[in-house]
């Protein structure tokens, strides 16, 4: 069995990654992100209890998101191992989460400040289709217009500079005693995100010996 912790910014390729490497080694792939999305679109009880938490502007909390990951991982349907996104966010999460699960090594997808803002910065939404879109991997016929179905091509509110500042500097302050911890406790491999997905890929399963691509 085989148990990970992959960490990475936004832009870093976490989930791309993620999920390359669950759907190849037959883990669960658990996002923390993914089951609060689907909860928040199906109405469940936790689904009102999110959007309750952030009608009111604050970010979900982390004794929520514990459990969570607590009764997702209760369901036992990883026959193979997971592969964990988005948890554990505290020291002491980390302390316990590393104790009770017997965890293979934590994945640490790096990508430089800079290059998360180009990323980041280069996203656009087509107002008319919602279809994700990036300046950096297209460049549309006419600017500012999606070729398809030619609705404006407009950047999440958030996607702004200043925003990602803040952003930046959060994930810093909260990812570095994790790290700390993990690598007193755990194998680390900090992998270089800026390399293409399938390098990046196969850098991971280099560093924990995992079997390589076979497509
Ligand atoms: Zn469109």
């Amino acid at each position: 069995m085989r148990k990970f912790i992959i960490m990475g910014i936004q832009g870093s390729g976490k989930g791309t990654q993620a999920k390359l490497l669950a759907v190849d080694l037959e883990l669960e792939h658990v996002s923390v992100g993914d089951i609060v999305r689907w909860n928040a679109q199906h109405h469940t009880k936790l689904g009102a209890q999110v959007k309750r938490i952030m009608a009111t502007g604050h970010l979900v909390g982390d004794d929520l998101v514990e459990s969570v990951v607590r009764d997702r991982l209760a369901e036992h349907d990883w026959n193979y191992g997971f592969i964990i996104d988005g948890f554990p966010r505290t020291a002491r999460q980390a302390e316990f989460f590393l104790e009770t699960y017997d965890i293979d090594g934590v994945i640490n997808l790096d990508l430089p400040d800079e290059e998360v803002s180009r990323r980041v910065l280069s996203r656009r939404l087509c107002a008319e289709c919602g279809l994700d879109y990036n300046l950096m991997a297209h460049r549309p016929r006419r600017e500012d217009t999606f070729d398809v179905c030619h609705g404006a091509l407009e950047a999440r509110v958030d996607d702004h500079p200043e925003a990602l500042a803040v952003r930046l500097a959060e994930y810093h302050e909260e990812t570095k005693p994790l790290i700390e911890i993990f690598e007193r406790k755990e194998f680390v491999a900090t992998i270089d995100a800026t390399l293409p997905v399938e390098e990046v890929q196969d850098s991971i399963r280099e560093q924990f010996s995992l079997p390589l691509r076979t497509r």
